[in-house]
């Protein structure tokens, strides 16, 4: 059994920043990763250098980003992502 964006795996931040430091593929529309120092949001296999911890913050929406004042990333483009597409 493999559920592809399954939300409920990467319920808790710690799961979450283990996707992240892992670039899970799965993980992308589960949730979103904002950056705080550069005002960023990725898609959580963005192939960019990764942020420290504690200048992330997890949403759970790309919609959720931008109301907090980050904007997508050029690189992965998280408001261009759609299920099922290649990173
Ligand atoms: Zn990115």
């Amino acid at each position: 059994m493999s559920p592809r964006n399954d939300e409920s795996r990467y319920a808790t931040d710690a799961a979450r920043w283990a996707a992240l430091q892992a670039r899970e593929a799965a993980a992308d529309g589960a949730f979103w990763v904002a950056v705080k120092t550069t005002r960023i949001y990725c898609r959580p296999s963005c192939k960019s250098r990764q942020p420290l911890r504690k200048n992330v913050e997890f949403h759970n929406r790309a919609a959720d980003a931008v109301a907090a004042g980050f904007r997508a990333c050029k690189r992965c483009k998280p408001d261009q992502w759609r299920a099922g597409t290649a990173p």
